[in-house]
């Protein structure tokens, strides 16, 4: 039976993956045009690995062209370099994606900058980070672009709202605030950190929640007003010996106890997380498309 109140990532990432199948599938077939995304893998971390199989293989499904570059562990921020430039000057490529984090020999910030903005799909380029602040045209970093998805699909209206982020990295939180308060969006938009002093009495001001923290179970119901929506970006790995694998994965918000306050409510897994790779597909086809006003 569906839950009204759970916001469903699962469903709304493939719908719009479906949408971008068939965009891909006509503009192949009356423009000759194939999106193309170039992916980066520096060294052996495991999870970046998955990352970019994952990322891979959703271009084989939606029909996009795509090439990896597998680089040792060892490569020198040089050779890095001269890859992007290889791909910011390739006409089959829409979409540069270095999979962070990076060994540490090499300067992360330098590499990022080194990507054209406007190929930069994970939208981490300063130029885009710039835009974004002053609302205009740009890619959007995919998770925060997803939580905006989510928001817009479960008919959550923004206008005028109380939106409150808890953290303020730069790939969620500080993002995140700046979609929520650009004009289309029109959130009043607060930011708590760990520096922030007595949270609760902040959160429980938010019409919207949006918990970007990465610790598990942060957010309790004594820290939500009732009918708030809750979006849980946190993906925690939690030791847990009942199951198969030893551990469970939970959110930054103890969904049991915030589950009957909220209106609507993101679960861990399945709300934000499969949204990343759909919003990433989605940028480099509106990249192909020239539909970014840069
Ligand atoms: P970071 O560690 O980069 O940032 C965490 C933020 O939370 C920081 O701003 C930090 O504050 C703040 N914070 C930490 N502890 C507290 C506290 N006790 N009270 C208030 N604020 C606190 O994490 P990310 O933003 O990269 O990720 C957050 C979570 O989201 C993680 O669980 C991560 O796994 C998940 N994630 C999920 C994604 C997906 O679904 N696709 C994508 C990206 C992340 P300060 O700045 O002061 O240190």
């Amino acid at each position: 039976m569906s839950d009204s109140k759970i916001i469903d990532g699962k469903k709304i990432s493939s719908d719009i993956k479906n949408e971008i199948k068939l965009e891909v599938e006509k503009l192949k077939a009356e423009k000759g045009l194939v999106p193309g995304l170039a992916f980066m893998l520096v060294g052996e971390n495991p999870a970046s690995k998955v990352y970019v199989k994952s990322k891979g293989k959703a271009c084989e499904e939606l029909g996009f062209y795509s090439v990896t570059e597998k680089l040792p562990e060892d490569t020198s921020e040089e050779v890095l370099l001269a890859f992007i430039h290889k791909f910011n000057e390739d006409k089959l490529i829409h979409g540069i994606l270095v999979q962070l984090p990076l060994p540490k020999h090499i300067n992360e910030f330098k590499v990022i900058e080194a990507i054209s903005f406007k190929k930069d799909v994970d939208g981490f380029h300063p130029d885009n980070v710039g835009r974004l602040s002053i609302d205009v045209d740009c890619f959007y970093p995919c998770t925060p672009y997803g939580i905006i998805e989510l928001l817009k699909r479960s008919g959550v209206e923004t206008k005028g709202k109380h939106c409150v982020v808890v953290g303020r990295s730069n790939i969620v939180g500080k993002p995140v605030a700046s979609l929520m308060l650009k004009k289309s969006v029109n959130s009043t938009v607060t930011i708590c950190h760990s520096a922030t002093k007595d949270i609760g009495e902040i959160t429980r001001q938010a019409d919207i929640l949006i918990a970007a923290i990465g610790k598990p179970e942060f957010i309790k119901q004594d820290m939500i007003k009732d009918g708030v929506v809750i979006i849980d970006v946190g993906i925690n790995r939690v030791e847990d010996a009942s199951t198969e694998k030893g551990y469970r994965l939970t959110g930054d918000v103890d969904y049991k106890g915030c589950y009957e306050k909220a209106s609507k409510i993101t679960p861990v897994p399945g709300g934000v997380g499969p949204m990343t790779i759909a919003m990433l597909m989605k940028n480099t086809l509106k990249s192909a498309k020239g539909e970014i006003k840069f």
